[in-house]
């Protein structure tokens, strides 16, 4: 079976267009002959990528993430490069015929492929248990709660019966002792002493779906023990960079346009109860960093739901900080009467559930509201506290509706008066200015470049441009002195021998060095002169030659210091005094 040849690869390429496919994924915006977007590679607060319908392809100037669409589909999907041109194929109706994609195989990683292993098998056992009659009170408790079998099965929930069932599973399945201690589901002793007794059992997953760890639940009010018992930080399980859910909502929210950040899992699924599915939750830790890229990578709108209660609004608090810092926009949920998702649910059905995650308040609302809670309405030194704190929270708005919206609010909380606001507002500089965007192009950012790398870079540029360059420099140069340079002239040179035009996007996918294509990206991107001519062309070569010569000479000198030869050094010095006079 034929092999996808480089030529298919070019069609199914061109057969799309960058920007919409990116589109599809981040929101656009257009400035001058480029569409820029926030970075989803690094925590972006200001557009840094650019997407150049022109070139076909994206760059961020921060992080320096660029390449084709193809490369822009498996960084941000994190699939491979054959299943983003599988997925590109599709979107442009390219036909592939019965060309074959050789799946590349992650390599998997010896040291933590059995735990993962082992988690599976666990998962297979506990949901098997879930239909024994031995779970038949862990069962009724389930339908209590309105977990219906379909709720069962999406999130894979199961039973862990009052017996030690794992360690000869594992054993059977030829894992050593060992190895079943080291996964923290069986815990050492002489028996081999089962983590999980007698509780209702949610997997965890990471965020490609593989199984890393569980909860289990208590279902007896005669149970004493904690009610979820976690499992334990490991190689495979970091609460850090476990959201409960993420693996399975990332079509949800892209169709809603937003994740939704809850506090723990049975939130995830009160809220699935009620059709709402683009839900996940923080695994009983604060906020990480980490957790924050993760969402990025999904969605740039988040609506936040803690728990009602003191510690949860303190940690919403926390959480909304970070989460403004890193850009997002942020509405918060907070349920009545600190009930919990499925608490409301319970007492005032799926309808309102949706209003309240339809209508979330915004994060100001939110901060607003919670100093307001703090003080002492009667105590005119803590209105006039919250009246300054207030203005200063307004100060960084730049929407003037916004302003005037919170103003309003103000008045009504504080008490003062619609202009000692606008006063106090007034000695405010504005703060928060938006930030121009301002790619930090190469050549603003790299001065140090000597002028024979420069001259290398630009005639790079020009030899991408137009082939008669390449041409040009193939016949009197040849030669670059940085090896990056160098292997991206052969390439250039390689990629006219097949085509007269040259399409950046296509050269790089010919290319699997990431630093060479790097290279290729920052040097396309260079703000130069459209046109040139075949003696600024020239002028490059000479510079280019000039180097060579130098660091000939300096060969020269240095092999002349290491012989002790009179004739080999009056010999070395005439070739370095004829090099000399060619300059
Ligand atoms: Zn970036």
């Amino acid at each position: 079976m034929p092999r996808l040849s480089q030529e298919k690869i070019n069609e199914i390429r061109q057969s799309v267009d960058i920007v919409e496919v990116i589109g599809n994924y981040l929101p656009l915006e257009r400035k001058g002959r480029n569409y820029i977007a926030l970075c989803p590679f690094h925590n972006d607060s200001h557009p840094s990528m650019s997407v150049s319908p022109e070139k076909q392809i994206f760059m961020c100037f921060v992080c320096h993430h660029g390449g084709n669409v193809f490369t822009f589909l498996q960084e941000y999907l994190k699939i491979s490069y054959l299943e983003a041109v599988k997925m590109v194929a599709q979107m442009g109706n390219v036909d592939l015929g019965d060309f074959t994609f050789y799946e590349e195989k992650k390599p998997v990683n010896k040291k933590t492929e059995p735990f993962y292993l082992m988690h599976e098998e666990a998962n297979r056992i506990y949901k098997h248990y879930l239909s024994t009659k031995l779970a038949l009170e862990a069962k009724n408790y389930l339908t209590q709660r309105e977990l219906s079998q379909d709720i069962i099965d999406h999130f894979e929930i199961g039973y862990a019966p009052d017996q030690n069932i794992l360690l000869s599973a594992f054993e059977k399945s030829g894992f050593t002792k060992m190895q079943a201690y080291a996964s923290g589901l069986v815990i050492e002793s002489q028996v081999g002493y089962d983590r999980y007794h007698d509780r209702i059992m949610f997997p965890l997953h990471n965020s490609e779906g593989r199984v890393v760890g569980f909860s289990g639940r208590i279902y007896r009010s005669s149970q004493k023990e904690a009610k979820y018992m976690n499992s334990p930080e490991s190689s495979i399980f970091i609460k850090g960079d476990t959201l409960y859910n993420y693996h399975r909502v990332k079509e949800s929210v892209r169709d809603a346009g937003k994740i939704i950040v809850l506090e723990g899992f049975m939130d995830v699924i009160a809220l699935y109860k009620a059709g709402i599915k683009n839900a996940v939750a923080i695994m009983g830790t604060a906020l990480t960093s980490n957790h924050l890229r993760m969402l990025k990578r999904l969605s740039n709108d988040v609506v936040l739901c803690l728990d009602g209660d003191q510690a949860g609004k303190n940690a919403m608090m926390k959480c909304i900080d970070a989460m403004a810092l890193a850009g997002f926009n942020i509405g918060v949920v907070v349920i009545p009467d600190q009930m919990d998702p499925d608490e409301f649910l319970k007492a005032k059905g799926k309808d309102e559930l949706n209003a309240l995650f339809k209508n979330p308040q915004s994060a100001i609302d939110f901060k607003m509201s919670y100093h307001y809670e703090r003080i002492n309405v009667e105590n005119y030194e803590d209105r006039k506290k919250y009246l300054e704190s207030m203005v200063e929270m307004i100060a960084t708005l730049d929407d003037l509706v916004d302003r005037d919206y919170y103003i309003e609010q103000l008045v009504k909380k504080s008490g003062f008066s619609k202009e000692i606001i606008y006063q106090l507002l007034s000695q405010k500089p504005h703060e928060k200015q938006p930030i121009p965007f301002q790619p930090i192009t190469y050549d603003q950012s790299t001065k140090m470049i000597d002028k024979y790398q420069k001259a290398e870079r630009n005639l790079l540029y020009y030899m991408m441009q137009n082939k008669s360059y390449a041409m040009q420099y193939e016949a009197k140069a040849g030669y670059m002195y940085d090896k990056i340079n160098r292997l991206i002239a052969s390439y250039i040179i390689d990629y006219y021998r097949q085509y007269v035009v040259l399409e950046i996007a296509d050269l790089i996918s010919m290319i699997d060095d990431d630093e060479i294509v790097k290279r290729i990206l920052e040097i396309s991107s260079q703000h130069l002169p459209k046109e040139t001519s075949n003696q600024a062309i020239d002028d490059y070569i000479k510079i280019i030659q000039e180097k060579m010569e130098v660091e000939r000479i300096k060969q020269l000198e240095s092999e002349m210091a290491q012989t002790y030869d009179p004739r080999q050094q009056a010999k070395i010095l005439q070739e370095i005094i004829n090099s000399k006079e060619k300059e």
